[in-house]
C-alpha cells in the first residue's frame, strides 16, 4: 500500500495507518488504511489505482454488523456522498439515493409521511448500500421488498443498474452482488401513505429500546437465526449472557450480542466467539451461522 501514502485523489480523502476502530459500532478496527470517497468520480480513479496497483478493497457502511481484522489485507473504502437536503421535504413515488445515506433518516421521513413499507428497517443501524448488501430487516420484513433498483460501480469501471427481475435476496443475505461490486446508489418505493404508520413505527423502536442494547458498543446479531431456532434465545436458554472475557461479552439484555466495553481487541472479538459457538453446540445441539462480518 506504498503507493497509496503521496496518492491525491479528488474527492478521496485517504488515512493511512489509522485506528479504523471508530469505523465500527463495536468500535473494533485496529491500525489500517482507509479511503472516504465523496463522490462517484473520486471512488472511481481510486479503483482503478487500486486495481492498477493490485490493492485488495473492502467496503465500510455504517460499521454496524462488521468487525475489521485483516487490515494490512485491504484498503478499507467508505462512501460519504453529497445528499441534496430537499430531496426528502416531499413524499415521491420512488427515491433515487446515494448508498452512504443512513436509514434513520428514512425512518424519520417514513414516520413523518406515513410511508407504508419502510417500516421494515425501523431501527437498523446502517447505510442504505449496508443496509441492502445484507438484506436488512425486522421481525416487520426485510429491505429486499421495497428495493426497485440497485446500481453498482464494477471492479472494471463499468457502471451497471441491476433492475428488480435482477434482484436476489435471502435471510440476511443478497445473492446478485458480484465481487468487488460496489453500490452507489439505490431507488426505493414505498406501498402507499397511512396517517398511523408514524405511531407505529415509533412504538416498534420503543420495542426495539426495551429489547436490545442500543447504546453499548455492538454489531447486532452476532448469528443468523435458523428456520424457528432463534440465536439469542438459544444463548440465553444455554445460560451463556455474560459469556466472555473482562472486555468482550455476550450482552446480559440480548443473547446474540456481544459487547466490547471499549477495551477489547479484534482478535479477543474472534477468541470469543469462537469459544461461544462450541459452547452452544455442546449446551443445545445447534451450530449458527454468522451474520457479522469480519473483514
Ligand atoms: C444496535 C444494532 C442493532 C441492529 N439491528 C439489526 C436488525 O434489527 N436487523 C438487521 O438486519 N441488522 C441489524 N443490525 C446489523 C446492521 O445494522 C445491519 O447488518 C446493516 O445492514 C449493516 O449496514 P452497514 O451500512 O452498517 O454495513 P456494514 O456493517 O458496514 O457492512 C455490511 C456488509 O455490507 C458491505 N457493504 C457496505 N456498504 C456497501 C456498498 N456500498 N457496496 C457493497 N457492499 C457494501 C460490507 O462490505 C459488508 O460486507 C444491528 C446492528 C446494531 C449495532
Amino acid at each position: 500500500m506504498k503507493t497509496l501514502e503521496n496518492t491525491n485523489i479528488s474527492d478521496v480523502v485517504l488515512y493511512m495507518n489509522t485506528n479504523l476502530d471508530r469505523y465500527t459500532t463495536i468500535k473494533l478496527g485496529g491500525n489500517g488504511n482507509l479511503a472516504i470517497c465523496k463522490s462517484i468520480e473520486g471512488l472511481k480513479s481510486l479503483i482503478k489505482i487500486l486495481n492498477k496497483n493490485d490493492i485488495k478493497y473492502h467496503l465500510v457502511g455504517w460499521g454496524a454488523n462488521q468487525v475489521l481484522v485483516h487490515t494490512n489485507m485491504y484498503l478499507y473504502i467508505k462512501l460519504d456522498f453529497a445528499v441534496d437536503r430537499e430531496y426528502l421535504k416531499e413524499v415521491r413515488d420512488e427515491y433515487d439515493l446515494p448508498a452512504s445515506f443512513p436509514l434513520n433518516t428514512l425512518t424519520s421521513h417514513a414516520v413523518k409521511f406515513g410511508l407504508l413499507g419502510w417500516e421494515v428497517f425501523t431501527g437498523i443501524p446502517a447505510s442504505l448500500g449496508g443496509a441492502i448488501c445484507m438484506n436488512a430487516g425486522t421481525s416487520l420484513g426485510e429491505i429486499c421488498e421495497i428495493v426497485k433498483e440497485v446500481t453498482v460501480l464494477r471492479p472494471g469501471g463499468d457502471i451497471y443498474s441491476y433492475k428488480q427481475e435482477e434482484l436476489k435476496f435471502d435471510y440476511r443475505v443478497n445473492n446478485f452482488l458480484k465481487l468487488g461490486e460496489i453500490i452507489i446508489s439505490a431507488k426505493i418505493i414505498h406501498k402507499g401513505i397511512d396517517t398511523t404508520q408514524g405511531a407505529r413505527i415509533k412504538e416498534y423502536l420503543e420495542y426495539r429500546k426495551s429489547t436490545q442494547p442500543l447504546k453499548t458498543k455492538n454489531c447486532g446479531s452476532v448469528f443468523k437465526n435458523h428456520g424457528h431456532f432463534k440465536a439469542g434465545i438459544t444463548i440465553d436458554k444455554c445460560g451463556l449472557k455474560g459469556f466472555g472475557t473482562e472486555n468482550i461479552q455476550v450482552s446480559h439484555m440480548h443473547g446474540n450480542f456481544i459487547e466490547n466495553n471499549g477495551a477489547g481487541s479484534s482478535t479477543e472479538f474472534i477468541q470469543v466467539v469462537d469459544n461461544l459457538k462450541k459452547e452452544i453446540e455442546r449446551y443445545s445441539g445447534q451450530k449458527f451461522e454468522l451474520e457479522v462480518k469480519i473483514h
